[in-house]
C-alpha cells in the first residue's frame, strides 16, 4: 500500500526558511506530527561548546569528544537499537532544551533534493518519511528553484569524487544541505556551465555543511 502523502507546505517559503536555518539563523519548523524517525536512525548529534543549556540536560556519560573537532565539541550517540538516548516513551525528553542540530534538522531537504530517498538508503526510516512530503509551488520561479536544487544535488552525486577532497559530505542530509547552499549556481544554467562556480564555491566553504545531523557509521 502506498503511504499517504504529507503536506510539506509552500516550497518558496520553506526554501527561504531552511536557508536561514542552515546559515545559523533560527531553526526549522517541521510538521513532524508525532514522527520520531530521525531520533531512531543511528545518528550522532553534534553538540557545540556554547550549548551549555542543552548540556545541562544530558547526562555527561552520554557525551563524548567529537573526533577531528576542536576541544569542547561533543557528540551524543545512540543506543543498540539506533535510538537517541534522550528519546523516552517515543518523545524527546529534553525537547525544550534539545541540541541546535536537532532544531535545524528538516527531513524535507531530502524530499526537495531527491537525495537519500531510495528504498536502500542508509536511513530507511527517514527516507520513508521524506518520500511522503509534497510541496506546493505558488509561482513558476519556485518550480525553477526546485529544478535547480535537484540539478545541484545530482551534480554533487555525480562529481563527488572529482571535487576537492572532503568538500562533498558522504551522507544524504548534509549533502542535501550543501545542494541547497549552491543551487543558485544552477538556476537557468546547464550543469556543465555551473561547474566552475561550484568548484570555486566549495573551496571557499567550510567542510562541514552547517550543523545538520549526520548518520552514524
Ligand atoms: S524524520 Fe522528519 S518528520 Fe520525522 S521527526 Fe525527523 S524531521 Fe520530523
Amino acid at each position: 500500500m502506498t503511504a499517504r502523502p504529507l503536506d510539506a507546505g509552500d516550497f518558496g517559503t520553506w526554501l527561504v526558511g531552511i536557508q536561514q536555518a542552515l546559515d545559523g539563523d533560527g531553526g526549522s519548523d517541521v510538521p513532524c506530527d508525532g514522527c520520531t524517525a530521525c531520533c531512531r536512525s543511528s545518528q550522532f548529534i553534534p553538540i557545540e561548546p556554547d550549548e551549555t543549556e542543552t548540556r545541562s540536560h544530558i547526562p555527561p556519560e552520554l557525551l563524548f569528544p567529537a573526533p577531528r573537532r576542536p576541544e569542547g565539541h561533543a557528540l551524543l550517540g545512540y543506543d543498540e537499537h539506533g535510538r537517541c538516548p534522550m528519546l523516552v516513551d517515543d518523545a524527546c525528553s529534553i525537547y525544550e532544551h534539545r541540541p541546535r542540530a536537532c532544531r535545524r534538522y528538516d527531513c524535507r531537504v531530502l524530499a526537495a533534493t531527491g537525495l537519500g530517498l531510495a528504498e536502500d538508503a542508509d536511513q530507511p526510516l527517514v527516507a520513508e518519511r521524506a518520500r511522503r512530503w509534497r510541496f506546493a509551488y505558488a509561482t513558476p520561479g519556485d518550480r525553477d528553484r526546485d529544478e535547480s536544487l535537484r540539478a545541484a544535488a545530482s551534480y554533487l552525486d555525480d562529481h563527488a569524487g572529482d571535487l576537492p577532497e572532503g568538500a562533498v559530505p558522504a551522507h544524504a542530509a548534509p549533502r542535501a544541505a550543501l545542494a541547497i547552499g549552491i543551487h543558485d549556481l544552477f538556476l537557468g544554467r546547464e550543469p556543465d556551465a555551473a561547474a566552475v562556480g561550484v568548484a570555486v564555491e566549495l573551496r571557499a566553504r567550510p567542510r562541514a555543511a552547517g550543523s545538520v545531523r549526520r548518520p552514524g557509521p
